[in-house]
């Protein structure tokens, strides 16, 4: 039972992390929607949410920013006074060969993907400590998994993703604390919209579901991960991809 529940979605204005925070708010989640610019996309779905009947809160920060992250998290601890749910989710690509691959575009997308979500696990992991319950979910991505040319800094961040999901499970398991990641594949969104069409018709034909992924597909299963029907699992990277990897 997820309702009355606390969450902490973070990039939840569009894309996937948006689509996190309206199934958690149709099922009775109270949500801090977390953004990094788009103050108008913010509001709306501000909004939305609190015509579903929960408390929707806004906070503009910039997830690789260490101290503005654990604001963040101590102004939701003192709005909600309990957070139950951390979806890491906001993420960034700079995609390019190594050969063209600047420095700043590593850089940035570790900063933001992997310790951001550090970032983000070392603010709220204390309070679930002091709860003794909480569960963290990861946005990882198949290419961690399994690598893609083009994605260096991506795929790196996102096996770092995997690794910390990993050790963080086995470190707060015996608290009542579960942590799990999602590894997407190929899902529409902002993201993956500069791809094309073409790409995305060749995509298709290596998927065995022979479809993209919609933002819904990856809401569904952090809903089922951030509720009591999962409480079994931890420490596990699910993909959904359409049998993209398996
Ligand atoms: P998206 O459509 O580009 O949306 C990204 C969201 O993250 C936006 O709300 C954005 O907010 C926010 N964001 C970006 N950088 C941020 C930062 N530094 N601090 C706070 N918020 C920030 O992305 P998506 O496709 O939904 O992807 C969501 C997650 O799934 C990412 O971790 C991504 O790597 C992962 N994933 C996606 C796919 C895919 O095919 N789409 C596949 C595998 C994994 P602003 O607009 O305010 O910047």
């Amino acid at each position: 039972m997820l309702k009355g529940k606390n969450a902490i979605v973070t990039g939840a204005t569009r894309g996937i992390g948006r689509e996190i925070a309206k199934k958690l708010a149709a099922l009775g989640v109270n949500i801090l929607i977390n953004y990094r610019s788009n103050d108008k996309e913010a509001e709306e779905l501000k909004i939305e949410l609190e015509n579903m009947g929960v408390t929707a809160l806004v906070y503009k920060c910039d997830i690789s920013d260490f101290d503005g992250v654990q604001d963040m998290i101590n102004f939701a601890k003192e709005y909600f006074s309990k957070i139950d749910i951390m979806i890491n989710n906001a993420g960034i690509t700079k995609d390019t060969l190594v050969l063209r691959m600047k420095k700043e575009d590593f850089n940035s997308v570790i900063d933001v993907n992997l310790k951001g979500v550090f970032n983000c696990i070392k603010g709220i992991t204390p309070i679930m400590v002091r709860q003794r319950e909480g569960n963290i979910i990861n946005l990882s991505s198949v290419v961690g998994i399994v690598g893609n040319a083009g994605q260096v800094n991506y795929s790196a961040s996102k096996a770092g993703v995997i690794g910390m999901t990993k050790s963080l499970a086995k470190e707060l398991g015996g608290r009542g604390i579960r942590v799990n990641a999602v590894a997407p594949g190929f899902i529409e969104t902002d993201m993956t919209y500069a791809l094309g069409d073409k790409f995305k018709d060749e995509a298709k034909k290596s998927i065995p579901l022979k479809r993209l992924g919609e933002a819904k597909d990856v809401a569904n299963l952090v809903a089922f991960l951030a509720s009591e029907e999962s409480s079994y699992i931890t420490g596990q990277v699910i993909n959904v991809d359409g049998g993209m990897v398996m």
